[in-house]
């Protein structure tokens, strides 16, 4: 097998990797291949943080945020805030292939992927409206506090509120693409999008030098541009690892608490090489490359961001 296919995922992705892993290696496109992967995590209804099953809104809607990116042209379709269909990924697809436009959001998205005749679906599943209910009651000032103070509250939560899906991949051409796919943060206020559907902020792949993505407290890369900031240093020079380090040491100054510093990347060169990095201890990804016999779950390189930078 070509050892230099590749794909890389939040750990959440395993089961996209093992979904299309034979197809990219028998020679299917990056971008078919991060976009069917994303498609399988969306339909997981255990993950909660993409697709069906994933955590809804401070109203209990469940809106959902994606984003593809073809690293030969720097082709992108994102949507945000998109409400009632089953694959944002397939949509953001469309608005990459389909419309002279790159990112849609709420109504004007959802109206898209009913002209497309995307998939309408249930999104919020029992478990997840629980969970939400549960966490409303729970809040500090529980429902007696203001509607902005419950928000707050409840969507910095990071023992609660994350989780986000990232692929990136290389084919047998050396193409790379980009996929990433969420429900964002639980309880977010309507209407917020976060940076999984920015090209730049969350995702970003340019097959020359590299591609990136993130998952972790979208606000920060949302201000600091972290997946861009991680390919400028690939085309730089810098490896994967010196990318997402200095990417995520420059949060450091952003000037938040240490338990909202919470981002977490992947990296992967245009040559191959892959590199996962954490502000937290213990974070995991997922990889497989055509060396590998089956997906690995790893930890990610641990970067602390305590005493400024
Ligand atoms: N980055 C996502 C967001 O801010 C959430 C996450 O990855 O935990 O919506």
């Amino acid at each position: 097998m070509n050892p230099d296919i590749q794909i890389i995922a939040s750990a959440n992705g395993a089961i996209g990797i093992d979904a299309v892993w034979e197809n990219l290696a028998h020679g299917i496109r990056a971008l078919d291949a991060v976009e069917a992967a994303a498609r399988v995590v969306e339909d997981n209804v255990d993950d909660h943080s993409v697709g069906t099953g994933g955590l809804p809104n401070l109203d209990g809607i469940v809106e959902l945020d994606a984003s593809i990116m073809d690293g030969d042209n720097r082709a992108a379709g994102a949507v945000a805030a998109l409400r009632g269909y089953r694959h944002p990924i397939s949509v953001a697809r469309a608005v990459l292939e389909r419309l002279p436009h790159v990112l849609i959001v709420g109504d004007g998205a959802a109206r898209f992927a009913q002209e497309i005749g995307a998939e309408a679906g249930e999104l919020l599943t029992e478990e997840a409206e629980k969970i939400w209910s549960e966490g409303l009651t729970a809040a500090p000032g529980g429902l007696a506090g203001t509607i902005l103070e419950r928000a707050k509250a409840l969507t910095t939560d990071p023992e609660r509120a994350v989780g986000t899906v990232n692929f990136l991949a290389r084919d047998l051409n050396g193409s790379l693409a980009s996929a990433v796919s969420t429900s964002g943060w639980a309880w977010k206020w309507p209407g917020r999008a976060g940076d999984s559907p920015i090209p730049g902020a969350g995702n970003y792949c340019d097959s020359r030098f590299g591609s990136a993505a993130c998952t972790g407290y979208g606000e920060l890369a949302l201000r600091t541009s972290t997946a861009r900031t991680i390919v400028n240093r690939l085309a730089e020079g810098a490896s994967p690892l010196e990318a997402g380090r200095s990417a995520l040491l420059d949060l450091a100054s952003l000037d938040e608490p240490t338990e909202n510093m919470i981002m977490h990347v992947v990296v992967l060169s245009k040559d191959g090489e892959h590199a996962a990095l954490s502000t937290q201890r213990g974070a995991l990804y997922a990889w497989r490359d055509g060396n590998s016999k089956s997906t690995e779950v790893l930890e990610r390189t641990y970067v602390s961001l305590e005493g400024g930078h």
